[in-house]
């Protein structure tokens, strides 16, 4: 009878180099002969739509603004225009459900007149809005499925693409009573709240400033696995990763992935998807191999919030497809491999003025360096004020994995600052008004103490253990899952920092009417946070015990169960943060945990199901098949042999007889415990307590089970083990 792994083995060694892009120095093409070539720019725009219409739609965008119907209806005949020239033949609304990914609904471009004539169609209003089945999309008890009434609206703020012969327009999800049922409309709202408020404390240092964007530049970390090993392993391809598989006896021990040359095929994939993502439009600049085998990462030059979270989805879209070309599959779970690196997407984050300065780096002078410290305080002070919901906008079924598991999230959310700054800000908040700031006879300001301008920032100072640090001119929200929709972390940042801007003008504001001089007042209150926003801060090793029992006596969130932690969405702080802000309302926020509830129980369920086959269907035929081998030769023996003979030729065959009994009946043992907890599970009354149960009572027992069959693999021949080993997915490419 054939193994099927080592089917598999033979056409993963089989699979040829697909080379369909040639290196840039020898193909001779120019990225800008081809960057944005599928995306709808401003420029192209020009070519398709009248100028009027065009300074009309940039002014509401730019503004905020909602499109009118009007202009919509003009931009659509150039939108249609532009891609029936380029091969489309549909178009799609292309929007961000909560289950994560991207979702579509395609439709012709054309439409039959009264006589039955084809005609091409695509109006301002299928441009504006469209009735996607609201229903089938997860909503948290916004609606029920007998009033599916949502529509997707377009973000015009996004340019619309091509992938394909299709036209994909970016849009927002939301309920007809308004509520938001995606990622993208929180995204905007926080980024809208925090533009404003940052915008508003400006005004303190620098009148010029009128407008102030939030950059996001994402870091994707993923793995590759051979196709044919990745489908005879029915746990990657139903759950995105291995559910068992006894370590590899090389891994990452040595580190030579990180600085090793990238494998030829690999090379040839990251050529091509490179290629696709730059004609989407997305600047991706970096690739490079990750600490894990196989394990790699795409980074693009960060761009406004919106469309980088934008580029990351189509990104992940795009790796799945090119993978497939390549006879790979991607793996974008957070840790596919128990014992090797998880992977994340760490969100590079900032803010900066319409004036070209970055709120987020020292500056050039005075002003610009108390409104560096400014800003970064007050960072500080919503990141420590939020560090749970901040928690809860990274935690999944599948981060969970890498929550804790000494990898760059530690459970617990605090930030590094790195010497330089600690230093700054302990000066500062030891300095009285007079040593911090002095005033010359021009009505210059001048930091005395902090001497800012001559920070040198030292990048080598980095912590990887710190879930959210600040790297010289942003801060890196490092918690964050490969596999995540960077918005939600996103929104939640924002909406927290703005509302912390929003505090601090008040409080500065009221004090400057009473009479006090604006950099006093401004120097009292960062000192006043300075000190106030001491929990937060942390430098040291964030995986070690003593910090676990530090950040519990300074006050921080250090639950680590992840029902537990969606919970943060509720807490009265946060409602009252998202109220404020007008990011999320109440009713939205109980939606969001209900759905983040209902994913993590779904997964976890179809997690310990797999479970069950693979151990009932692989793992224990294998095991049986070769204790009778064993056996078979102990009879054998017995009646070749002498009986003392046979005592000890047969040591090492009794003992593994033994040892597959043993964890053979504990496999069986249990399956049955874990299927009774996850009947249990199901019964439970709501989302919340079905996930609690899951999570306490069903993922210890998967974990027992996998502990029993990994041990078997070890023992079991390896003529007769089924499944493809971490050796082979690991080093196979
Ligand atoms: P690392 O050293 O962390 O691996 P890189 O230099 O490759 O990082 O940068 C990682 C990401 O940070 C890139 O997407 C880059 O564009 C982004 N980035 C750089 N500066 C900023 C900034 N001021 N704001 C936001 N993102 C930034
Ligand atoms: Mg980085």
């Amino acid at each position: 009878m054939a193994n099927i792994r080592f089917e598999a083995l033979k056409m993963a060694f089989s699979h040829e180099l697909v080379e369909n892009r040639k290196p840039k120095a020898e193909s001779g093409e120019r990225v800008k002969d081809y960057f944005a070539q599928d995306v709808f720019t401003r420029e192209k725009m020009k070519e398709y739509i009248a100028q009027d219409v065009l300074d009309q739609l940039f002014d509401d965008v730019d503004n905020g603004r909602t499109i009118r119907r009007d202009i919509a209806g003009m931009v659509a005949i150039g939108i249609r225009k532009w891609a029936i020239e380029h091969g489309a033949t549909h178009f799609t609304h292309w929007f961000q459900p909560l289950t994560g990914g991207t979702a579509e609904k395609h439709d012709a471009f054309f439409t039959l007149d009264k006589s039955g004539a084809l005609i091409e169609e695509f109006s301002g209003d299928s441009l504006y809005q469209q009735e996607p089945d609201a229903s089938s999309f997860p909503s948290g008890g916004i609606r029920n499925t007998f009033e599916a009434r949502g529509y997707s609206a377009w973000d015009s703020s996004s340019p619309v693409f091509l992938i394909g012969d299709t036209l994909c327009i970016p849009t927002v999800f939301v309920a007809y009573t308004g509520e938001a049922l995606d990622y993208k409309t929180p995204l905007l709202r926080s980024t809208a709240a925090l533009c404003h408020a940052a915008q508003e404390v400006c005004t303190y240092f620098d009148k010029q400033v009128r407008h102030v964007h939030v950059n996001l530049g994402w870091e994707q970390e993923y793995f590759l696995v051979d196709e044919s090993l990745y489908e005879a392993r029915p746990d990657l391809l139903l759950t995105g990763r291995t559910l068992m598989g006894h370590n590899s006896a090389k891994s990452q021990q040595l580190e030579d992935h990180y600085f090793g040359a990238i494998p030829a095929r690999v090379l040839s994939f990251m050529r091509e998807l490179e290629y696709e993502a730059l004609k989407a439009g997305i600047p991706v600049r970096t690739r490079h191999n990750e600490v894990a085998p196989n394990q790699f990462e795409l980074a693009p030059m960060y761009e406004d919030v919106n469309l980088a979270n934008d580029h990351n989805l189509l990104v992940m879209s795009i790796m799945e497809r090119v993978a497939e070309r390549h006879h790979f599959r991607v793996l974008l779970h957070e840790k596919p491999y128990a014992g090797v690196n998880g992977s994340g997407k760490h969100c590079n984050w900032s803010m900066q003025t319409n004036t070209g300065i970055n709120l987020l780096a020292p500056g050039k002078n005075p002003y610009q360096n108390l409104q560096f410290i400014t800003f970064l305080v007050n960072v500080l002070m919503a990141v420590q004020r939020h560090n749970g919901l901040l928690k809860a906008s990274i935690v999944s079924a599948t981060n969970e994995h890498r929550l804790g598991a000494n990898e760059a999230p530690p459970a617990v959310i605090s930030v590094f600052l790195g010497k330089q700054i600690t230093a700054v800000l302990d000066k500062l908040e030891h300095a009285s008004a007079e040593q911090a700031i002095i005033i010359n006879a021009k009505k210059e300001m001048k930091l005395g103490v902090a001497n800012i301008p001559e920070i040198l920032l030292d990048n080598t100072d980095r912590n990887r253990t710190s879930p959210f640090a600040f790297t010289g001119n942003r801060f890196e929200f490092r918690a964050v899952g490969s596999s995540a929709n960077c918005g939600a972390a996103m929104l939640a940042l924002n909406a927290a920092v703005a509302e912390q801007l929003m505090l601090f003008k008040e409080e500065v504001d009221k004090r400057i009417e009473q009479g006090e001089a604006k950099e006093r007042v401004l120097f009292d209150v960062i000192k006043k946070y300075i000190v106030a926003c001491k929990a937060i801060r942390f430098d040291g090793n964030g995986y070690s015990d003593e910090w676990k029992a530090e950040a519990a006596k300074r006050g921080l969130d250090c639950e680590t169960s992840v029902p537990l932690v969606i919970d943060r969405y509720l807490a009265p702080e946060s409602i009252k943060m998202f109220g404020y802000t007008g990011v999320l309302n109440e009713a939205e926020l109980h939606s969001r945990s209900e759905v983040k509830w209902e994913t993590y129980t779904k997964k976890l369920q179809i997690e310990s199901r797999v479970m069950g086959d693979l151990v009932v269907n692989h793992v224990l035929p294998a095991a049986k098949r070769y204790q009778t081998m064993l056996l078979q030769n102990v009879v054998a023996v017995k009646q070749v042999f002498s009986a003392e003979e046979v005592a000890s030729l047969n040591a090492m065959d009794y003992s593994i007889i033994r040892q597959i009994e043993h964890h053979s009946g504990a496999i069986i043992a249990g399956v049955d415990k874990m299927t009774e907890a996850r009947h249990q599970a199901n019964r439970q009354p709501d989302e919340r307590s079905k996930a609690i149960a899951y999570h306490d009572n069903v993922l210890p027992l998967m974990a027992d089970i996998r502990g029993h069959a990994d041990a078997l693999e070890l023992i079991v021949d390896d003529e007769l083990w089924t499944l493809p080993k971490y050796r082979e997915l690991l080093f196979i490419h």
